[in-house]
């Protein structure tokens, strides 16, 4: 097929007329229209009036080996001619599909060696929830349903997955949560911690975990589910000491820990996995978006052998998609790994770029009058925006101060992301020093 080429203001009315986007008002669109990104390469993406962006979010938090990468075009090219597609239910396995298995499983944490695949992010949680109460009906304890989540924790978009997450915005739409869900405090030092210290108040809003166990009766809990750092909702990294003491709670109630690795997966934290930086040790593990970087949709669940050995004793699983583990994204998500690792991208994110980030954002914060705060760990950040820095004080959502993110930002040649008060980045893992020094500026203006 030829290649798509239009104006911009065909690309806009043919937009307007037929596309429905995801989290948008479709009304305020049609005055001012979509910016239509046409092509990418490295850290930039060009849109179809030829301006060239930093794309500081990394598409949506996933192409982390950059753009335009041959090796993942390659690999899915390679496999499209040689097997497109074969459904891989009922006793069939494919090449590509066999060998993702035995490449994760030399990056995943110990004992995470056995993976479900879906499509996004959304799936792999609705498959974690599937799993969970599977394995609590194997093992004889069938009232074992309700999920535990966080406020702000965002899971994914299907029904299951937002009842799981903790998205008010997103609840409204349904008027209700399905049934099995419940959720305790998000954490945030910052607006939340008066006097305490972080440790203190780490193990302060983890408590919130063991009282609503009680109150729900731990016989009724299935699982706790929260993202090593809290993503979407704001990125919120975790207070010392606060998954450790998740995990002591979890494991006295006989509750399983499920890390939702969809961001902090592949890099972004500077280990492979944000258990690994936090010591986590899941019992499910769903991941999504770096495992392909984005260049095709796979998503997985990684199941521990103390939990894969109890479900396998459980007969049939009656789960699947026509896509799981669809041959290509496989093969792309397997090279994908394999650029990781020859390039040693997670090392480059701990060792030299995330440390440099970091530091220009705290001098961002010191230095800008409405910059009260920086949040994050590695190549994930918000920068908190403040009224009053000494007061502390947030603007309210009728200032919708980051709002400019999106509006503005990518005028001057950087996409940031508005979450509430917060401008968030999460850049892909390959950004140079110059390029760091390319978002301070232009998130500074
Ligand atoms: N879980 C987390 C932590 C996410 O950030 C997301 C998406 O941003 C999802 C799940 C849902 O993934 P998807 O959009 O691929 O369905």
């Amino acid at each position: 097929m030829a290649q798509i080429s239009r104006s911009t203001q065909e690309y806009r009315a043919l937009d307007v007329a037929h596309h429905v986007h995801p989290f948008t008002d479709q009304k305020a669109l049609a005055g001012k229209g979509v910016r239509v990104i046409t092509r990418a390469e490295g850290a930039y993406v060009w849109d179809s009036d030829g301006n060239k962006i930093l794309d500081g979010m990394a598409g949506l938090w996933c192409v982390n080996v950059g753009y335009g990468r041959k090796e993942l075009v390659d690999a899915a090219t390679q496999q499209l001619q040689t097997l497109p597609y074969y459904n891989s239910f009922f006793q069939s396995s494919t090449p590509s599909q066999i060998e993702l298995g035995r490449v994760l499983a030399e990056v995943t944490p110990p004992g995470l060696k056995r993976f479900f695949y879906t499509n996004s992010g959304s799936e792999a949680n609705d498959t974690v929830i599937r799993l969970a109460r599977h394995y609590w009906r194997v093992k004889g304890k069938p009232t074992k349903r309700t999920f535990i989540a966080r406020t702000l924790g965002y899971h994914g978009s299907t029904l299951a997955a937002v009842s799981l997450g903790g998205m008010p915005h997103m609840h409204a739409l349904d008027g209700e949560l399905l049934p099995g869900f419940a959720h305790i405090p998000h954490h945030h030092h910052y607006t939340q911690g008066g006097e305490l210290s972080l440790e203190e108040y780490g193990l302060r809003t983890a408590a919130a975990l063991e009282k609503r166990i009680l109150e729900l009766g731990a016989d009724n809990v299935a699982a706790f589910i929260g993202e090593p750092v809290q993503g979407a909702g704001g990125v919120y990294e975790p207070p010392p000491g606060y998954w450790a003491e998740i995990q002591r709670i979890c494991r006295k109630y006989d509750v399983l820990v499920v890390a939702d690795e969809v961001i902090c997966g592949f890099g972004r934290t500077g280990q492979w996995f944000g258990s690994q930086t936090y010591g986590i040790d899941p019992d499910l593990m769903p991941m999504a978006k770096g495992l392909s970087s984005g260049y095709l949709p796979i998503a997985g669940v990684a199941i521990h052998d103390r939990i894969w050995n109890e479900i396998n004793e459980g007969g049939a699983l009656a789960h699947g998609y026509t896509y799981s583990g669809h041959p290509a994204a496989c093969a792309v998500a397997i090279a994908n790994i394999q650029l990781m690792r020859s390039e040693g991208l997670v090392e480059r994110v701990r060792e030299e770029i995330a440390p440099y980030f970091r530091e220009c954002l705290q001098q961002l914060a010191a230095s800008h009058p409405i910059v009260g705060e920086i949040r994050g760990v590695g190549l994930i950040a918000a920068i908190q925006l403040v009224k009053n820095k000494q007061a502390r004080e947030i603007f309210t959502a009728q200032d919708d101060a980051a709002n400019f993110c999106r509006d503005v930002a990518a005028d001057h040649g950087l996409i940031m992301r508005a979450v509430y008060q917060s401008m968030v980045l999460s850049p892909p893992l390959i950004i140079t020093r110059a390029q760091v020094d390319e978002i301070i500026q232009k998130a500074r203006r």
